[in-house]
């Protein structure tokens, strides 16, 4: 029986090369349904070669255009809920979660709800809403699968080990293209800089997110969702090696440590065939080649975003969605030229210290603090 497989977010970094370990294991899966942006040439050859049921375009000059080319089996969708709606309407053993940024959270919820394992690589949905995905994850026994290069490495350290057993959790962090920046050269790094990443291709968001170490602030709310671990147990060592994808501390002193080439196929691979391993063709890693490993402090005063991260994780309830918010609106607004480098972490601090707590739970108060917390960031750009 092969698995029936969606992708959402099949035509950026993560979805591409989730369909590249598809390719390489074609009588495992098929592939039901896809979602993309508006990369309408790129879904094109998708269709072409994995055929699926279903495709959702959010543009609706990309949906027009695909109407013209699509086969006619094929159900297109388009719009900002086409992912959920896929994943409501069509059966699936995996859903991978590629979307970048807030958007990806009820399609995500929606996996989760009907039990459907979801292959999580966007980490806002976790830091928004960590809460209420792991709890219904819970209640409708859905696995969660992560696909984030460090969350897949906890995920492998801690293979049946109970929550009792963790001294700590360690996330290595390549430190990013800055990381020997003094304050006053990253007052004037421009954005074709920040999105130069010196160990990962990754996607814009993400890339600029890694520079600031946003990105690895992110990471440790997630972890703290996905293993259950309080803040205060998890560590971040910068790594810019980037081989030791992250770590375990156990109560006996004893450190297990995840390594590889940094290669995003693997953790995708692991997330889908789990709790399998299945053969890859990919590069052995030779530590011989590699030489050395460093190891250092990340230096929070140069790199504030990573500070915020930890306070908002820290302070918990709907601090982390309005950091995420806060880091969304800034970064779009560094990237169209419209904030400095520095001004990204300013105005995420000036946004947290407006939050305000509200009466409504659930995905609608998530929503609602996300769209408070976008709001009061613009204020301040
Ligand atoms: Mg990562």
């Amino acid at each position: 029986m092969r698995r029936k497989i969606i992708i959402l977010g099949s035509t950026g970094s993560i979805g591409k090369n989730c369909l590249d370990v598809v390719r390489s294991n074609p009588k495992m899966f098929d592939v039901v349904a896809l979602s993309a942006g508006s990369n309408v040439r790129e879904l094109e050859s998708q269709i072409a070669e994995f055929k699926p049921k279903m495709v959702s375009v959010a543009s609706e000059s990309a949906w027009s255009q695909l109407k013209k080319t699509a086969p006619k089996g094929v159900e297109l969708l388009v719009g900002d809920a086409g992912p959920t709606e896929l994943v409501e309407r069509l059966n699936s053993e995996v859903v991978v979660s590629a979307i970048v940024g807030a958007a990806g959270l009820s399609s995500a919820l929606s996996a989760v709800k009907k039990g459907t394992r979801l292959a999580i690589a966007n980490k806002e949905p976790l830091v928004m809403a960590g809460d209420l995905i792991m709890r219904s994850a819970k209640k409708h026994g859905a696995t969660i699968a992560p696909i984030d290069s460090e969350h897949s490495a906890l995920w492998q350290c801690l293979h049946k080990e109970p929550a009792g057993r963790v001294r700590k959790l360690i996330l290595t962090s390549s430190g990013g293209p800055f990381f020997g920046m003094t304050k006053k050269q990253l007052a004037s790094v421009t954005p074709a800089q920040a999105l130069k990443h010196p160990r990962w291709k990754m996607g814009k968001k993400i890339t600029v997110d890694s520079s600031t170490m946003m990105n690895k602030g992110l990471e440790v709310i997630e972890a703290r969702w996905l293993f259950d671990v309080p803040m205060e147990k998890i560590e971040v060592v910068v790594h810019p090696q980037s081989i030791v994808h992250s770590m375990v501390e156990f109560v006996d002193s004893s450190v297990m440590a995840q390594l590889g080439l940094p290669d995003m196929r693997t953790p995708i691979a692991y997330a889908l065939s789990f709790p399998d391993r299945w053969p890859a063709k990919l590069a052995s890693l030779s530590l011989s080649e590699v030489g050395r490993l460093d190891f250092f402090q990340p230096d929070f005063r140069r790199f504030p975003c990573l500070q915020l991260a930890y306070d908002a994780g820290r302070a918990g309830g709907l601090a982390p969605t309005w950091l995420n918010a806060a880091n969304e609106v800034a970064v779009e607004a560094f990237l169209e030229g419209g904030l400095g480098y520095v001004g990204i972490a300013r105005v995420i601090g000036k946004t947290l210290d407006k939050i305000v707590s509200l009466k409504v739970g659930g995905l609608e108060g998530i929503m609602e603090a996300d769209a408070m917390a976008r709001e009061t960031a613009r204020k301040f750009l």
